[in-house]
């Protein structure tokens, strides 16, 4: 996040405007000469914007001051004060995949505007867009999509030393991908090796001793046998380091994803698809460190419903490790990526896939062929509420119409439903989406935190939950327990706090002040802080059985106490495209389509019913590159 961005565009105003592929909508304002400030609500505060005027013409726009996320509100804040002097309106669209940026910086113009007297109405008349000549390329690969799953795959395909067209529906890579926390789970003994285990570990691992066998169907049933054996062996050894192995990654998704939907039916996570995961997880790490340069950090982490301690995080950033790297690769070797390009069709020759079309949004048409194949890396729905909605068969009533999302804006299921029209293809899981359950109360973003080190409360002031549980877990004791749409507090300390969104937190120096504040009873606020330290000091909670604190509940030199005000939001389709472990996309009829293939969340059957937090970014990359690889070296 920018503390300060100052961001200076200024034009030259012999703008040769015939150039330009749109029309100017006003060009008779008048203003009185000087410089304005305006400013406006933004994704993660204010963005003040100062713009300087003449008599007759907008002579530059300045972002101030912004506090938007790095990488996603990069396109709006570059691309907007231009445009605005350029165009001399502010008549434009917002920009897709940080419409919430654009909108303040639009807003906060039009107010620095209005105090230099302009006509608004007049500003803000639509600019008329003019659609270019028709673009037509051909490249063994076309890949749609341009977060991890697609530059994985779009990387892999240049690595084969094939052509690759990537297009991106935003002005820029990232999608969920750059808006997620970014860990990304894989099995490393050398990290592990590194990592000290404790006594709530031991007694996590000691319960998975415990589990009725008749709970592994198929091939779950030997990995377990092995996890057992595994397990015994690390607890009769050498206890001081964590343990890990693939087999207890894979168990562990399994049974995070084994679920029921409302009517009854079972569901859990492809054994193929699921190993194929986990067993090529790390691999995937250190192909994108030799390929693209990208670097990890030597340390493990757990976000929220991870289960385990073992995600690894990009080194320099998400913006720079899981994209920049990757995308100067893919150019580098002859691959193209095209941005603000929508594909809406998939062309069909004799039953393959042979390429896509689509639309730049000024409107120009874009006909892609690919002598190899289609990967489609859209994404999930999560920002489609009314899919999500129309497909849910496990949240039922506890879903409404105005619940946030974590997404992206531009992640609203336009893969799959290409493919269901181009060639019948079949989708798996639909029913099924998690719910974040710490999403920010006012709007839904996620509020990031992994439960390790925070209790959670209901309005009155009740711990209700294992904070360390599945998110699906979580978010169904909060509707359960908490207050209207499943509200309910994150209790800890601020050092610990990732996220600050004022709407929704509350900082005090004693948990009696802090309980005033969100209007709690301070008696049964401190009795519950106190009964959860005490379980903290113990390893294991008798109320809900959490065995896994990093931290109690409790200050220590400047630090203070922090509630924040939580509601689940939408955040993962778990359902998708039916795809194998080479990411060939089936019709309904069980056959494999030609010519397509997909990766990332666009895709269904590996996580089921419940996702672990830190296995999307391990799924999309290894998928992706899977997916590359398949449709690189299809005939
Ligand atoms: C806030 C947040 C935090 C998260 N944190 C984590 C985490 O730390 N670890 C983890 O494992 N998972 C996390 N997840 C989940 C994970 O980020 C996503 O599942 C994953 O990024 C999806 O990757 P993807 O490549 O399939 O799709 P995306 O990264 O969403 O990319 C899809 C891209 O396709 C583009 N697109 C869509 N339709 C079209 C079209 N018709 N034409 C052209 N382009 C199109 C979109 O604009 C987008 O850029 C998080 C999710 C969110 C929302």
């Amino acid at each position: 996040m920018k503390k300060l961005s100052v961001l200076f565009i200024s034009f030259v105003m012999a703008v040769t405007l015939s150039a330009c592929s749109t029309a100017p909508a006003s060009s008779e304002t008048a203003y009185k000469a000087g410089t304005y400030t305006g400013s406006a609500q933004g994704m993660n505060g204010e963005v003040v914007v100062e713009v300087e005027v003449s008599d007759d013409a907008i002579l530059s726009v300045k972002i101030t001051d912004e506090k938007e996320t790095d990488g996603i509100s990069d396109p709006a804040i570059e691309t907007l004060p231009a445009e605005i002097v350029e165009y001399q309106s502010l008549g434009l669209d917002t920009i897709t995949g940080c419409t919430v940026t654009s909108t303040a910086i639009l807003e906060a113009a039009a107010k620095a505007l209005e105090s230099a007297g302009a006509d608004l109405a007049s500003l803000q008349k639509p600019v008329e867009k003019i659609a270019g000549e028709t673009i037509e390329k051909t490249a063994d690969v076309i890949v749609v999509g341009g977060g991890g799953a697609g530059i994985s795959a779009a990387a892999t395909v240049a690595s084969e030393g094939k052509t690759v067209i990537l297009i991106e529906k935003t002005a820029a890579l990232g999608g969920n991908t750059l808006a997620s926390g970014g860990v990304w789970n894989a099995v490393n003994a050398e990290l592990d090796a590194l990592t000290p285990s404790d006594e709530g570990r031991l007694s996590t691992l000691r319960t998975y001793l415990e589990y009725d066998e008749n709970l592994f169907v198929g091939e779950f049933k030997n990995t377990y046998s092995t996890l057992k054996q595994q397990i015994n062996d690390y607890l009769s050894g050498d206890t001081s380091t964590l343990f890990d192995s693939v087999e207890f990654h894979l168990i562990q998704s399994y049974l995070g994803g084994l679920r029921e939907d409302l009517d009854g039916n079972t569901i859990y996570g492809s054994y193929d698809l699921l190993n194929t995961l986990v067993t090529n997880s790390d691999a995937t790490i250190s192909w994108l460190k030799e390929t693209a340069g990208s670097e990890f950090n030597n340390t493990l982490s757990e976000p929220i419903g991870s289960l385990w301690l073992r995600s690894q995080t990009p080194k320099t950033s998400k913006q720079v490790d899981f994209f920049d790297k990757p995308a100067a690769y893919v150019e580098k070797n002859g691959g193209e990526i095209i941005y603000q390009t929508t594909a809406d069709e998939l062309y069909v020759e004799n039953g393959r896939i042979v390429g896509v079309h689509a639309v730049k949004n000024d409107g120009t048409e874009v006909i892609l062929h690919a002598n190899n194949g289609v990967i489609l890396a859209t994404g999930g729905f999560a920002g489609n509420t009314e899919m999500v909605m129309k497909y849910d068969n496990y949240w039922g009533d506890d879903l409404y119409a105005s619940i946030g999302s974590t997404n992206v804006s531009s992640t609203v299921g336009e893969g799959i439903i290409m493919a269901q029209k181009a060639a019948d293809a079949d989708v798996t899981g639909m029913e099924f989406t998690q719910l974040m359950p710490i999403g920010f109360a006012s709007n839904g973003r996620l509020a990031l935190g992994n439960g390790t080190n925070v209790m959670y409360v209901t309005p009155e002031g009740k711990r209700f939950v294992d904070e360390y549980a599945e998110r699906d877990v979580i978010s169904k004791a909060a509707f359960a327990n908490g207050g209207e749409q499943g509200l309910f507090y994150e209790i800890g300390l601020k050092s610990n706090v990732a996220l600050w969104q004022d709407e929704d937190c509350y900082e005090a120096s004693s948990i009696e002040e802090l309980a005033k504040l969100i209007n709690m009873d301070p008696a049964v606020l401190t009795a519950e802080v106190e009964k959860y330290n005490g379980y903290a000091d113990a390893g294991l909670d008798a109320d809900f059985g959490k065995t896994v604190f990093t931290t109690k509940i409790e200050t220590s030199g400047d630090d203070v106490y922090v509630a924040r005000a939580m509601k689940p939001s939408l955040h993962h389709t778990m359902g998708g495209l039916v795809i194998d472990t080479l990411c060939h996309v089936y019709n309904q009829s069980g056959e494999v389509i030609p010519g397509l293939y997909a990766a990332g969340e666009v895709t269904g059957g590996i996580h089921a019913g419940n996702r672990l937090g830190g296995n999307a970014i391990a799924d999309i990359y290894t998928f992706g590159h899977i997916a590359g690889q398949s449709a690189a070296n299809a005939n």
